[in-house]
């Protein structure tokens, strides 16, 4: 029986899967959309959240993007960005500008986090489905003091691909999504977001930069201003489809001490929470959708260039 301290928890190893469990009771207690007036994240409320660890300046004495620690922290590492001053502001309805601010909020607190860490995750969750909490738009940065199995298994199939064929497997995926165009949702000079050939769930996109490198937090401020046009327009694309589903967005990037190798390539994965997974998945752990890729970036392309 393997345990690990957590903070305020415990990590324990489930030798059947080779992963970590986290058991986190600190998090039961988690406000749950609380009403706009109680909103610990709009300014003039900031008594309500630990003192900030960051914040991008507005016009003023104001702030554009802020980070404060999570007060239900999975980790002593585990931040909340808060992505706007307004409440009702989101991705899929902000300026370009405004989403690279948040992008950018995301590189800074990857960079700072990551020393401490074995892996730094940063996600968002949007709407119940997704496991959002409170209303007001933000997304988490948390390190982590393990690998998680699937993040392990991730760099051996990278490495071990680029060991045999002299070519990340990622440049290969996209070549293929480009090889037809039928799986792809929107492309520029910069960026590609396009629907995965082997999708975990409908409707998914991944977008990645033409210039494949391992560490997101290290991406210029021109391909993290594509990559927000894109990922913006994707979400719009998405809830002008299907009515402002749940979803998740994942920054996947290197682990610390992979940022320089030369098999790894970053990305931001949108995975929307329309299909509720059930017995199958949970006996063999494999996605099972009814959506097929070829039709949702036809369904999204065509959104994202009305
Ligand atoms: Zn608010």
């Amino acid at each position: 029986m393997t345990t690990r301290p957590w903070h305020g928890g415990e990590l324990r190893w489930n030798a059947e899967t080779e992963d970590w469990t986290i058991l986190a009771p600190g998090r039961g207690g988690r406000p749950h959309r609380v009403t706009r007036a109680a909103c610990p994240f709009c300014p003039g409320t900031s008594q309500d959240t630990p003192p900030e660890t960051w914040r991008l300046p507005g016009d003023g004495p104001g702030w554009r993007v802020r980070a404060v620690p999570n007060r239900y922290a999975l980790s002593d590492k585990h931040e909340i960005v808060i992505e706007s001053p307004r409440h009702d502001w989101d991705l899929a309805t902000g300026t370009d500008a405004e989403v690279a601010d948040v992008l950018g909020a995301w590189q800074h607190r990857h960079r700072a986090l990551r020393p401490s860490a074995a892996q730094v995750v940063v996600f968002r969750n949007h709407g119940p489905a997704a496991g959002i909490s409170l209303d007001h738009p933000h997304s988490q940065v948390a390190g982590l003091p393990v690998l998680s199995a699937g993040t392990r298994r991730e760099l051996e199939t990278a490495r071990t691909h680029h060991r045999d064929h002299g070519r990340r497997l990622a440049d290969e995926q996209l070549e293929a999504a480009l090889s037809d165009g039928k799986r792809i949702v929107f492309a520029d000079d910069h960026v590609v977001a396009y629907a995965p050939f082997a999708q975990v769930a409908a409707y998914e996109v991944r977008i990645v930069p033409h210039r494949a490198h391992a560490d997101f937090a290290a991406a210029t401020a021109e391909e993290i201003r594509a990559t927000a046009g894109c990922l913006r327009a994707v979400l719009a694309a998405l809830r002008s489809e299907l009515g402002d589903p749940a979803y998740n967005v994942v920054v996947r990037t290197a682990p610390r001490g992979y940022e320089s190798a030369p098999f790894l390539a970053w990305s931001l994965q949108v995975v929307p929470r329309l299909e509720i997974p059930a017995g199958l998945e949970l006996a063999t752990g494999v996605p099972v959708t009814t959506v097929t890729p070829e039709h949702s970036a036809a369904r999204l392309r065509t959104a994202v260039a009305a």
